[in-house]
Parts: structure tokens; C-alpha cells; sequence
């Protein structure tokens, strides 16, 4: 009789759910692996700071997801909607079940815009931008090419979040596209 194989359930395809994934597959070719990922797009989201910063396109931080998972594994696109660890289950978005041996969760950080009263109606216009989505960090570009005058705020939120780095980064990019346009003196920088 043939031996069963070990199943590993993966919920979330970003930068870990894909790594572990992919490399589950280099080490074992036995093992059955599933991963649940519902966006048929994969950002690279460390290269959002460089897209605000307009040394990157949005379209060079993305990959189509197909083109990253390992052709043996299988991907279901959908949401996971709950965990029933106890029964080595989880329910996704259309109800259906999938059972596993072992469980990797990756889900990464979910943005709540909403934390910050006000903040939501506002993003992506009267130069309100944020680079930690993918809907607003080709916005940042715009305003930074179009600032001549004026003050521009960075903010770091509290933790915790996408990445510690990334409002200090993009100030210092936004301050060096100040000096090349020739607008330092008349753009008045601040980080909070
Ligand atoms: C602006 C910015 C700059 C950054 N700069 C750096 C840097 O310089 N260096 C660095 O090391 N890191 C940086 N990071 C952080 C880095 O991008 C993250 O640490 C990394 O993407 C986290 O990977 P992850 O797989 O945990 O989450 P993600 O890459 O966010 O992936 C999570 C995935 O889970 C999926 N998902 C969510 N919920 C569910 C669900 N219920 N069911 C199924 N799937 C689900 C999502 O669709 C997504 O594809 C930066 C991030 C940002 C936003």
C-alpha cells in the first residue's frame, strides 16, 4: 500500500508563504503542499518606498503569483476565514474545508487605515499618500514631482508595522529629489 503523504497547508503567498512553500518543495519532493493565496498578484512590497521615491514603477514591484509557486504546489485562491486547529482544519471564504498535517501561517500585516480618524476618506488625494499600499504609493511619486513649495510631513506609526525603515527612507528620497529639482529651500521638511 502506498505510504500517505505528508500534507502542509500554507495560508498567505507573500514573501513568506511563497519562500516556505517553494522551499518545502527543494528539501522534500514528497510532500503534499497547498497554498492559500486569493491575489493572483505579488508585490514586492520593500520596493514600494522606491516607487514613492520614483526609482521604481509599481509594475516592477509586481509579479504574477503563477510565476513564483513551484509548479507542484497547489494553489487555491481564496481566503482563509478560520482556523480549527484542534480537527488539523481550516474554513475558507466559499466554506469549503481543507485539512492538513501541519500548518504554516502567513497572512501578513493587515493596513487599518481606519485606526486614524479621518485618515481613509483622505488617502490618495489632496496630498495625502502612504506607502504601505499598493493603492496609494504611486501617488507619492506624483506629489513629490509636483511639490515646489511648501511643507511635507513624514509620520511613523506605532508599531506594529510593515516596516520600521520606510518612513525615514522615503523622506530622505523625497529630500534628494528637493535638491535636484533645485526646491530645498522653499520645501520645508519634517518627520514626526
Ligand atoms: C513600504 C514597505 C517597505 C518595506 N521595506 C522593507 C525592507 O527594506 N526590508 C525588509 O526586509 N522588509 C521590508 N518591508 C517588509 C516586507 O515587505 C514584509 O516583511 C514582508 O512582505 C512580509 O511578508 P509576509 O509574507 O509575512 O506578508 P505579505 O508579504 O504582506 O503577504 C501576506 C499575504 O497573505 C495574503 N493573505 C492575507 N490574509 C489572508 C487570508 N485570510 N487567507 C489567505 N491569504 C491571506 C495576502 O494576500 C498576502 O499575499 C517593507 C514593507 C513595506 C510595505
Amino acid at each position: 500500500m502506498a505510504e500517505q503523504q505528508t500534507s502542509i497547508l500554507i495560508v498567505g503567498g507573500g514573501a513568506a508563504g511563497v519562500s516556505v512553500a517553494n522551499n518545502l518543495r527543494r528539501k522534500n519532493k514528497a510532500l503534499d503542499i497547498t497554498l492559500v493565496e486569493p491575489s493572483e498578484k505579488h508585490y514586492y512590497q520593500p520596493g514600494f518606498t522606491i516607487v514613492g521615491g520614483g526609482a521604481y514603477t509599481l509594475k516592477q514591484a509586481t509579479r504574477n503569483q503563477v510565476d513564483l509557486i513551484h509548479s507542484s504546489i497547489k494553489w487555491v485562491k481564496e481566503y482563509a476565514v478560520s482556523f480549527q486547529p484542534d480537527q488539523n482544519q481550516i474554513t475558507l471564504q466559499s466554506g469549503q474545508i481543507l485539512d492538513y498535517d501541519y500548518l504554516v501561517v502567513c497572512p501578513g500585516l493587515q493596513i487599518d487605515f481606519d485606526k486614524i480618524e479621518g485618515l481613509s476618506d483622505r488617502l490618495g488625494k489632496n496630498g495625502v499618500c502612504c506607502n504601505y499600499s499598493v493603492d496609494h504609493v504611486e501617488y507619492t511619486w506624483e506629489i513629490l514631482q509636483n511639490l515646489s513649495s511648501g511643507r511635507a510631513l513624514f509620520t511613523q506609526p506605532s508599531m506594529p508595522i510593515k516596516c520600521a525603515g520606510a518612513p525615514q527612507k522615503i523622506m530622505y528620497l523625497a529630500a534628494d529629489r528637493f535638491r535636484q529639482q533645485g526646491t530645498s529651500e522653499q520645501v520645508d521638511v519634517q518627520f514626526f
